[in-house]
């Protein structure tokens, strides 16, 4: 089995690329997304709320990062009053990467479950 399709996948979320040609930006400049994929022309909004499924990926993201920081604050007992603006300012520093990414991914999910 050649590996090089699952690489260029991975780089293609990592560098937030279209999951059909894994070429064309979802992105203009940082936060704002692309309607059409500019080299495919893929259209990234499939129906009518199709971002909601992003923000289930997003909620994985941001306990992806809030449990470990969790975690370390118990591991190191640090005070637990700290626990909250710790995970605060850290889901907030991360958030707009995890948005970010929650949406690409989110379009990679669906399009390797239902490619159209
Ligand atoms: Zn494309």
């Amino acid at each position: 089995m050649d590996p090089t399709p699952q690489r260029s996948r991975w780089r293609a979320i990592l560098s937030r690329r279209c999951p059909k040609c894994l070429e064309g930006a979802v992105y203009h400049g940082f936060l704002k997304p692309n309607l059409r994929c500019p080299e495919c022309g893929l259209s990234f909004e499939r129906e009518p709320g199709y971002f909601l499924g992003s923000f289930y990926v997003s909620y994985g993201l941001g306990a992806a990062v809030a449990i470990p920081t969790v975690l370390i604050v118990l591991f190191f007992e640090i005070p637990v009053v700290w626990l909250f603006p710790i995970v605060f300012v850290w889901v907030g520093v991360l958030g707009p990467l995890i948005v970010s990414y929650s949406r690409v991914l989110w379009y990679h999910l669906d399009h390797s479950v239902d490619p159209r």
